[in-house]
């Protein structure tokens, strides 16, 4: 089940997905060797990631990154509009120093250093132009203390109250095999919901986040999409009805390539290239997203600096790999 289903609700002013993830994380992670503490927080930003890709009217690519000076140095997650997506994650420690019940203020938000970045690359985006990027602090004021933020679901709900105007709320969940979650975003009064007067309105969507609040975590990671939107909405679809839309397919793409990689190289430049052929015979390189080797040999670096047009589908077959 790799699927993420769009729902309205009639007699609310509410959208809503639920997705659930599990062949798509599983590529993922047997491509990390990350501790369970990781692998949980990951987890739930690649739920997040899928969830607000689908929640945006853009074609492109949405990158959530959370950076510390924690030991989670940096976590990294992209999700294209076509709900492909790919995940990494930077440790500062090495793994077995960080224990199976640690917390994510602890990983993300040591000495409160943790940041959440979102970035909306648009496909058509011309060159010089800047992506637009939002950013939040992992950390809220509660009773004048600072406190870190305990879930990637609270981290995401922080980012949506400062740079989204509608009020979006986030539950988010994860395991070793499953990724599930659901989101209800609150639409404009006007639009397609202006037949209900403000106060059914807001009462309306006070009543999704209720039945919203009676999803449970094994539900999420156990049901699919459409038996858990039947559950919540059994007396909503009775009454006012919730429309879903066909279940959109989520799969694991790493978009690297040879030639990718090639870039790099031109830009570390000539002399540097050069002086890493001396030392180790060839340049090698892995892909931080899905673990696969890239191998240039002092021919094929001759043939990187010779031209800036060699791309993967005319570079003849490299000898040596
Ligand atoms: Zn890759």
């Amino acid at each position: 089940m790799n699927e993420l289903l769009v729902f309205i609700c009639d007699g609310a002013p509410v959208r809503g997905e639920i997705v659930s993830i599990s062949s798509a994380w599983q590529a993922i992670l047997e491509r990390r060797d990350d501790p369970p503490a990781v692998r949980r927080i990951l987890g739930d930003f690649v739920g997040a990631a899928t969830l607000l890709s689908a929640s945006l009217k853009f074609d492109g690519t949405l990158i959530i990154q959370a950076q510390s000076k924690g030991p989670i140095q940096l976590l990294v997650v992209e999700c294209k509009s076509d709900l492909s997506m790919r995940a990494t994650v930077k440790l500062s420690v090495e793994p077995s120093e960080i224990s199976a019940d640690a917390s994510l203020g602890e990983l993300l938000d040591a000495s409160h250093s943790g940041r959440l970045v979102i970035t909306l690359d648009p496909s058509d985006r011309e060159p010089g132009q800047a992506p637009y990027q939002g950013i939040v602090a992992l950390q809220e004021h509660r009773g004048g203390k600072i406190m870190p933020v305990t879930s990637a679901a609270e981290a995401i709900g922080l980012y949506m109250q400062n740079s989204e105007q509608l009020d979006t709320r986030i539950w988010l969940t994860s395991n070793d095999t499953h990724i599930g979650g659901l989101l209800l975003q609150r639409l404009p009064d006007s639009g397609g919901h202006a037949h209900l007067d403000p106060q059914t309105a807001l009462e309306g969507w006070s009543r999704i986040q209720t039945l919203g609040d009676t999803i449970t975590n094994e539900e999420l990671l156990t049901l699919s999409p459409e038996t858990i939107l039947r559950r919540l909405f059994l007396e909503e679809s009775t009454e006012n009805g919730v429309r879903s839309f066909p279940a959109r397919s989520i799969r694991f793409f790493c978009r690297c390539s040879r030639s990718k990689v090639a870039d790099i190289l031109r830009m570390l430049g000539e002399e540097e290239v050069d002086s890493i052929l001396a030392e180790q015979g060839a340049v090698e390189t892995v892909c931080e997203f899905c673990a696969k080797p890239y191998r240039f040999d002092a021919v094929d670096c001759l043939q990187v600096f010779k031209t800036n047009l060699l791309s993967d589908a005319t570079r003849p077959p490299s000898s040596g790999h």
